[in-house]
């Protein structure tokens, strides 16, 4: 950005953001003092909001924006309407935002949500003025996306679309529970809100507050807490790196309903084509960045040169016997699926395998004890 003024306000998004704001956070708990919630109105918040998260993070997101799995049209058409419920713009818009975001991520003209310029900015401020007038309807990023029909017609439909759903379901709801009112501000405005803000922290506190355990090249950070409000998304450090993984929290303690939502529907026939990193990729991404952070570390010791080389001889060491179990591994699994190799071929395979991966263990241990000195 250059120049002092700044691009125009865009007044609708301004009027949404802030009425919603306001109801949610004044009208809402006072009808609930006045006149009271039932079960049914919290039983179809949390439905509705799942509904409208779920349909960002698997649909929006990791669907549309990096194709990181195939999923059947009844399952895309449900993240259509779910997109335009959560009123986030239209799947192709949203993707072609999401695309520039990871291609030039933290770079202040192109990143059109940019983490460096501040956490106002990236969590809504860029959504307040007109800073992407020129380039707003251009989806050349996305012409993959412009070949899915559901995708077309929801861009095509996303305001009737948007209205139908943000109006109709809290309505119709409303008229079976003779609520309309105590259903419009909870299913409607509070759901609104709370998937507005909880999807917008992905963009401005996963840039700012976490760990980086796999790269510090951008500001992405995971974020364990950050994942339970955000179906899963909260492991952006991992997800920057690696963002044609289906998954974002990578180990099985850590949160990510989106990833169970993925692979559970791959169960019915839903979804497929998973895509995940190899596991090696994901260690050796691991180290390195662990020794990028030691070396920063002992550069101002009095013996950093030592250090260094020792570092560096052990992080060598680390990749030679990662490769080499990977690798046994590999063949492991290959011989079993070819079922080809003689049983005394097979069982000299096993043993070198479980060498190898005793040696991977110890030489771990070791990098493990020596980084978390400088760390
Ligand atoms: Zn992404
Ligand atoms: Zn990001």
């Amino acid at each position: 950005m250059s120049g002092s003024s700044k691009p125009p306000l865009i007044w609708l998004n301004i009027f949404i953001f802030l009425s919603s704001f306001i109801v949610a956070t004044v009208v809402v708990p006072w009808y609930g003092i006045t006149l009271g919630y039932g079960a049914e109105h919290l039983i179809w918040f949390v439905v509705a909001f799942s509904f409208c998260n779920l349909s960002i993070t698997a649909g929006y997101h990791r669907l549309w924006s990096h194709k990181t799995f195939e999923a059947h049209w009844s399952l895309r058409l449900l993240f259509a309407i779910g997109g335009a419920f959560a009123l986030q713009n239209s799947a192709l818009h949203w993707s072609s935002d999401h695309r520039i975001h990871h291609k030039h991520v933290d770079n202040n003209d192109k990143d059109p949500y940019s983490a460096k310029r501040g956490f106002w900015f990236s969590h809504i401020g860029w959504m307040l003025r007109e800073y992407n007038a020129n380039t707003y309807t251009d989806y050349s990023n996305c012409r993959d996306l412009q070949k899915d029909k559901i995708v077309m017609w929801q861009h095509k439909y996303y305001v009737p679309l948007a209205i139908a759903t943000n109006f109709g379901i809290p309505i119709l709801l409303g008229a079976i529970y003779g609520d309309m009112i105590g259903m419009l501000l909870v299913v409607g405005v509070l759901r609104l809100v709370l998937s507005h803000h909880s999807t917008f922290f992905i963009n401005s506190l996963a840039h700012i507050w976490g760990s980086q355990p796999y790269t510090d090249k951008n500001t992405a950070r995971d974020n364990g807490v950050l994942a339970v409000f955000t179906f899963g998304e909260g492991y952006h450090n991992y997800h920057h790196i690696f963002e044609n993984d289906y998954r974002n929290g990578i180990y099985w303690w850590q949160y990510d309903p989106t990833k169970w939502l993925i692979k559970s529907c791959s169960w019915l026939g839903l979804t497929k084509k998973l895509r995940v990193t190899p596991k090696l990729k994901i260690e050796k991404a691991k180290a390195k960045q662990a020794l990028t952070t030691a070396s920063k570390n002992v550069s101002s010791l009095p013996n950093a040169k030592l250090l260094n080389e020792a570092l560096n001889k052990e992080f060598e060491e680390l990749m030679v016997k990662m490769s080499d179990y990977y690798d046994v591994k590999k063949q492991m699994l290959e011989a079993k699926r070819a079922d080809l190799t003689q049983k005394y071929e097979r069982s000299l395979l096993k043993v070198r395998y479980q060498q190898m991966k005793s040696d991977l263990a110890a030489q771990r241990k070791s990098w493990e004890m020596l980084v978390a000195q400088y760390a």
